[in-house]
């Protein structure tokens, strides 16, 4: 039996998910999504393998949320102001 973050793990290592991809697949809250990626994030790093994340971005002004240190999706363009956000993605490389 795996640990959810060994699944979380797994899911990632053979196909780019959202937060919401995993918590379908999983059946558990995207809080606790979030909060197993922070630790996949670190963890991952000692097996030379990394936690690559593909930022958030504004559907309508195209703005990136590159920078952005917390995993969760953000609520609001800082330069539109809008709150047409594609979801970040992640995998494991
Ligand atoms: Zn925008």
């Amino acid at each position: 039996m795996q640990t959810t973050r060994q699944q979380i793990r797994e899911l990632l290592s053979q196909s780019e998910c959202t937060a919401r991809d995993i918590s379908q697949t999983l059946r558990i809250s995207e809080k606790e999504v979030y909060q197993h990626l922070a630790h996949i994030a670190r963890s991952v790093a000692s097996r030379k393998k990394r936690l690559i994340v593909t930022p958030a971005r504004c559907t309508d002004c195209g703005y990136l949320f590159a920078d952005r240190r917390r995993f969760t999706k953000p609520s609001r363009c800082p330069r539109c102001k809008c709150e047409h956000i594609v979801e970040p993605k992640y995998r494991i490389d």
